[in-house]
């Protein structure tokens, strides 16, 4: 195979919610990771990897590494001279991009219309395929913010539009109001999910997946490395706990707490299981994410290409979780 040709291999692909669009079941994020610690050549091997395992799906942000995840991901898409069309790029507006005059983030008409026009430029594309609302914007009408995204589509910026950690009321808003004008409404969430953060997916999402057949892009899958089991013996030299101190002070301090201990416990726990399976924690973690039936994609994120191979092998273990298996996590997670 040509670096340049897509291969599917044996990826899964889902539709993203009640759409025609087909993401691959495990996709790649460039939090932190692209653009920031990760630098040019190797934000391209590690993409590269990806894609040559069949994943189709990117996913970025404008506030990633302000702006430079867009910038790094657009010119690594172009330097490994891939096609447009076979890849599904997502990026999401609200937190801008540094700038502190007050119409640089949030929910406006004005920043998402000038926030998704800056992010193309960054990127060097002519269209994402999704644009999502990176966070509510509670002062903003909602009908406001429904047209804006419309508004978007409407002028081939992007081909669908979705949310990012919002509430299912909010996101029932947003279908209300798009239902009512005729409008597309948001396609799908962008939300944390993983197995030590299961709600709002499996609880709170629900009468949305029913009612609407809402889709789900999912973050943090290992719980930003925790379901590694890295952690275990302290903070590795030059993790992304070790090199973001700062942003993860609450998390790293939490780790001392009995619940936090309780947390790693867990890690251990299904450790022996994924042992058994013949996978490291971190795989079987990712193939327990991806059996929900409501997750469309599993956002994965890697500081190293190592990372994202082993983590895409995590396909190779979804048919292993069977009932039984899957008992057994339940039984570890719920102690
Ligand atoms: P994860 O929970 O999977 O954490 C990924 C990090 O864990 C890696 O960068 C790496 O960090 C470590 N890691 C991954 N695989 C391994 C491995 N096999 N062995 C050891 N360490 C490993 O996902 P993210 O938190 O990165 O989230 C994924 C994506 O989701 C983001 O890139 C972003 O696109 C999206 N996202 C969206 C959000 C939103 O608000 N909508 C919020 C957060 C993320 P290291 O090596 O540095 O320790």
């Amino acid at each position: 195979m040509s670096q340049h040709e897509y291969d599917p291999k044996n990826m899964r692909f889902r539709r993203l919610g009640p759409s025609g669009l087909r993401v691959s079941l495990f996709s790649l994020g460039g939090w932190l990771t692209i653009g920031g610690s990760v630098q040019d050549e190797a934000t391209k091997e590690i993409m590269k990897a990806a894609y040559e395992r069949g994943v189709n799906t990117f996913d970025t942000a404008e506030v990633y590494a302000n702006g430079q995840c867009e910038v790094s991901m657009g010119k690594a898409i172009k330097e490994l001279g891939w096609q447009r069309e076979p890849l599904v790029l997502i990026t999401k507006i609200f937190y801008g991009t540094g700038a502190k005059d007050p119409n640089a983030t949030g929910l406006s008409r004005k920043h998402i219309i000038e926030g998704a026009n800056a992010s193309l430029k960054r990127a060097g594309l002519e269209y994402w395929d999704i644009i999502l609302a990176h966070s509510p914007d509670v002062t903003v009408p909602m009908v406001e913010v429904v047209k804006a995204f419309n508004q978007l589509i409407q002028q081939g910026k992007c081909f669908y539009w979705g949310t990012s950690a919002w509430s299912a009321e909010q996101i029932s808003e947003a279908y209300g109001i798009a239902e009512k004008l005729g409008l597309d409404p948001p396609l799908a969430d962008q939300s944390q999910y993983s197995a030590l953060h299961r709600e709002p997916v499996e609880k709170d999402y629900l009468p949305l997946y029913q009612k609407h057949g809402m889709g789900l892009t999912i973050w943090s899958p290992l719980a930003w490395g925790l379901l590694t089991g890295k952690y275990a013996d302290g903070i590795p030299k030059g993790s992304r706990f070790d090199v973001n101190k700062d942003s993860f002070g609450g998390v790293i301090n939490s780790l001392k707490t009995a619940e936090g201990q309780a947390k790693l416990e867990k890690v251990r726990k299904l450790s022996e299981i994924a042992k058994e399976l013949g996978c490291s924690v971190a795989v079987l973690a990712i193939a327990w994410a991806a059996k929900n039936e409501h997750v469309s994609t599993v956002i994965l994120g890697a500081s190293k290409p190592e990372q994202i191979i082993e983590n895409l092998t995590a396909l190779d273990y979804i048919d292993k979780l069977t009932p039984d298996v899957l008992d057994r996590i339940e039984a570890v997670l719920a102690n």
